[in-house]
């Protein structure tokens, strides 16, 4: 197997001491995104193309806004906005909820969803900034697989990091039998499903001291890794970063 372009940011991630190397790339990736779209792919025509179809999840768009470049996130927004109308007035225009319900209903009772609401739910779900994260995740997954069978001192590596979130050790179960088989398949369970169980204990006893610092009792003691014991315990439950909010309420 040669390198490819992944390998080099796949391994640095494991060098991050950060409670998922997964997520660690998917927050670089989301920076690079949000920054991407703001600072001058707003202005090219075929990715202009793809925002007006698909628009952002409701994370992004708040992202977005944060970022500061409201002129930018107004011309993305608007042109999504008249292509989003093309599809909607004529919906609006045309039907009223009765008559709409979409023919499903007829079998299934319960759902009487119709044409409008299932066009307003369907487009919901679109994310230009998920879509292009959700393609490169996929080939960093890929590549984890491709560097665990060539190098041995990979797996060494994966063996010292702090684990991963449960998303994403989910994601290596799944993918395991089709990218491994008999011993190598093994040995890559034997592996990860310990240090996950192992890295999972030590953040809930690092939660667990967090909590027991609010004792006054424990006012002077230390905080040995605690202090951001719950930013860390919600990625790596949630496979979300907090670190960006607002500090001051703690
Ligand atoms: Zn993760
Ligand atoms: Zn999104």
């Amino acid at each position: 197997m040669k390198d490819n372009i992944y390998t080099i940011p796949l391994i640095d991630a494991f060098h991050s001491n950060h409670e998922c190397p997964f997520c660690f790339i998917y927050n670089n990736m989301e920076n690079e995104a949000l920054e991407f779209m703001l600072g001058s792919a707003y202005m090219a025509d075929n990715i202009r193309e793809k925002t007006n179809k698909l628009g952002f999840c409701s994370n992004h768009y708040k992202l977005l806004y944060e970022h500061g470049n409201r002129l930018g996130l107004a011309l993305m927004m608007h042109t999504h906005l008249l292509e989003l109308k093309k599809t909607l007035d004529p919906l609006l225009e045309a039907n009223s909820p009765r008559e709409s319900v979409s023919k499903l209903s007829i079998f299934k009772k319960k759902e009487t969803e119709n044409n409008i609401s299932k066009f307003i739910s369907e487009n919901k779900s679109n994310c230009y900034i998920c879509d292009k994260i959700d393609r490169d995740m996929n080939r960093y997954l890929d590549t984890l697989f491709l560097v665990w069978k060539k190098d041995p001192k990979f797996i060494e590596l994966v063996k010292s990091c702090n684990g991963f979130c449960l998303s994403h050790f989910a994601a290596l179960l799944d993918m395991a039998p089709r990218k491994l088989s008999g011993n190598t398949l093994d040995e890559f369970y034997n592996i990860i499903i310990p240090l996950t169980k192992e890295n999972i204990d030590r953040i809930e006893e690092e939660l667990s001291w967090f909590i027991d610092k609010y004792d006054y009792r424990n006012k002077d003691a230390p905080w040995k890794n605690s202090k951001d014991a719950l930013p860390r315990s919600i990625q790596k439950i949630a496979s979300m970063d907090v670190t960006n909010y607002n500090d001051s309420n703690n």
